[in-house]
C-alpha cells in the first residue's frame, strides 16, 4: 500500500513531470515522484502545506532537521544578506570566509562535553562521516600505526548513505545489492533493551552483555587493528533506540582500554533534540573528535570539498545559533518535551503498538502483534505505512520504516502544537488498530 494514501498532484506533463524525471533517494522506482507525489509547496513555523493548500503538522521537522521551524525570517535574511555581499568563496588552504570562522568559533564553544581543537566542515552527515573515517586513518597513519584502521559501528545504525557511511551503518537495506559494507567495518550489537534483551536480564546487565561483546570483538580481530568505534547518542533513523543505562560509560571502558576512538554521530541528536545541547551532553559521552593531526610528516591533510563552510551556509547556521540564545531554544525543549513524550506514550497500551520510546522531542513507536518484540506483523499488511497514511490524511507528517515509526517535531513547537500532535496520533492509531 502506498504511503501517500492521498496523492496532492497527479504527475502530469500538464503539473510539469514528465514522467521518471526524477529518482527519489530511498524510494523504489515504481513510487518514485513519477507516482503520486506528494508535493510540498511551503512552510509557516512547523507547519508545511501540499500544492492543494492542505496543511500538515511536520512531525519530522522535514528530515529531522528544520529545528527553528520551515520560514524563520531571520534565517532568510542572513541568507540574502549573505548571497548578496558574498555568494561564494571556498575554504580551501589558507583562504576562507568570516561566517566560516565564526561558525568554527560559535560551535567549538558550545561543545563542552569534552574540549576540542578544530571544526572542519563537510556538506552532509554522510561526507561528514566518511571524513572521520579519513581523519582517523590519517591520524593512524600519522602515528606510525598502519595496521589500526578498522571501524565497529552498531546494528540499526545509520550514518548516511555514501561507500563509507553506508558501509558504518548496520541496515541491511544500505548494504545489500551494493557489496557493502566495506571490509574494514564491523558491526556489534545494537543496544535495544526491549528487542535484544534475555528473560530477567536487566538494563544493567544488559549493557555489561554488549560490553563484553564489543572486548570480544575487539580481541578476536586484535585491538591493534581497531581505530574506532562509531555510535549515535541516541539511534535515530534506526528506529529512535535510546541507550540502556550504563551503556555508553561501560562501552566508552572498553574503547578506552584498547586505544579505540570513540566518534560520537550527532546528526540528529545535536542542537537540543533531546533537551541537552549536545547527546553527548545527556548520556555523558567523551568523543575523540580527530580533526587535527599533529605530524608534517603526512603534508597537507589532503581531503575537503569545494562547498565545505559555504559562506551562506555558515551566515545562516551562525544566525541560527544566535536565535538559540536568544530564544533559550534548548529550555523550551524541556518545557514542551514532558507533555510530548508522556502524551504520546499514553497510547503504549493500543493492542497494536509494542513499544513507544523517545526523550526530548525524538520518539519512535514499534508495531507488533501480541505486544511482543518476536511477533512482528506480516510484513504484506504494511501497519507502519497505514498507520503513516492515517497520519498524512488528518494533516501530520511522520517518518515511517517498516512496522516503526519516528517523530521529531521541530524544537519551536507551541503547546498547542504538541496538542495536536498527540491528538493526531491518537485518532491515526485508533484508525490503524
Ligand atoms: N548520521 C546520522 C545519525 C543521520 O541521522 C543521518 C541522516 O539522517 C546521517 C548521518 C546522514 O546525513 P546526510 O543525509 O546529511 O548525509
Amino acid at each position: 500500500r502506498h504511503y501517500s494514501s492521498e496523492p496532492s498532484l497527479q504527475a502530469t506533463e500538464e503539473n510539469g513531470f514528465k514522467g521518471h524525471s526524477m529518482l527519489a533517494p530511498f524510494t523504489a522506482g515504481w513510487q518514485s515522484t513519477d507516482v503520486h507525489p506528494l508535493v510540498i509547496e511551503r512552510s509557516e513555523g512547523s507547519y508545511v502545506y501540499d500544492s492543494n493548500g492542505k496543511k500538515y503538522i511536520d512531525a519530522l521537522a522535514g528530515l529531522w532537521c528544520t529545528a527553528l521551524g520551515g520560514n524563520e525570517p531571520r534565517l532568510v535574511k542572513a541568507a540574502t544578506e549573505q548571497l548578496n555581499k558574498l555568494p561564494f568563496y571556498h575554504s580551501f588552504w589558507n583562504r576562507t570566509t568570516k561566517p566560516s570562522l565564526d561558525l568554527a568559533n560559535d560551535i567549538l564553544s558550545m561543545f563542552t562535553a569534552r574540549e576540542m581543537g578544530k571544526v572542519f566542515f563537510t556538506n552532509s552527515g554522510s561526507e561528514a562521516n566518511d571524513s572521520q573515517v579519513k581523519l582517523v586513518w590519517y591520524y593512524n597513519n600519522a602515528l606510525g600505526r598502519p595496521d589500526k584502521k578498522k571501524f565497529i559501528a552498531r546494528s540499526k545504525s545509520y550514518h548516511g548513505s555514501t561507500l563509507i557511511a553506508a558501509s558504518l551503518s548496520g541496515l541491511p537495506a544500505l548494504h545489500q545489492k551494493f557489496d557493502l559494507p566495506a571490509p574494514f567495518v564491523l558491526h556489534t550489537d545494537c543496544p535495544h533493551y526491549w528487542r535484544f534483551r534475555l528473560p530477567d536480564e536487566t538494563e544493567e546487565e544488559f549493557s555489561t552483555r554488549l560490553a563484553n561483546n564489543l572486548e570480544n570483538l575487539v580481541l578476536k580481530e586484535g585491538p591493534e587493528t581497531i581505530a574506532a568505534f562509531i555510535a549515535e547518542p541516541v539511534m535515530g533513523a534506526g528506529g529512535v533506540i535510546l541507550p540502556p543505562k550504563t551503556y555508553f560509560e561501560k562501552i566508552q571502558a572498553v574503547l578506552k582500554k584498547y586505544d579505540i576512538l570513540l566518534i560520537a554521530d550527532e546528526v540528529i541528536t545535536a542542537f537540543g533534540r533531546l533537551g541537552t545541547m549536545f547527546g553527548c551532553d545527556m548520556y555523558n559521552i567523551k568523543p575523540d573528535l580527530v580533526s587535527i593531526a599533529k605530524s608534517n610528516k603526512l603534508g597537507s591533510f589532503a581531503h575537503g570539498f569545494t562547498y565545505s563552510g559555504h559562506p551562506v551556509s555558515c551566515a545562516v547556521a551562525v544566525e541560527t545559533l544566535k536565535i538559540y540564545k536568544e530564544r533559550n531554544i534548548v529550555e523550551h525543549v524541556n518545557k514542551i518535551a514532558p507533555r510530548f513524550q508522556e502524551g504520546i506514550k499514553a497510547f503504549s497500551g493500543s493492542p497494536i503498538v509494542g513499544e513507544i520510546r523517545g526523550l526530548g522531542l525524538i520518539l519512535g513507536t514499534e508495531f507488533v502483534d501480541n505486544k511482543s518484540p518476536n511477533d512482528p506483523f506480516p510484513a504484506e499488511w504494511g501497519v507502519g505505512s497505514i498507520f503513516g497514511a492515517e497520519c498524512e490524511k488528518r494533516g501530520m507528517l511522520i517518518r515511517v520504516a517498516g512496522d516503526s515509526i519516528m517523530l521529531s517535531p521541530p524544537l519551536i513547537m507551541t503547546p498547542n502544537e504538541v496538542e495536536e500532535i498527540i491528538s493526531k496520533f491518537g485518532d491515526a492509531l485508533k484508525a490503524t488498530e
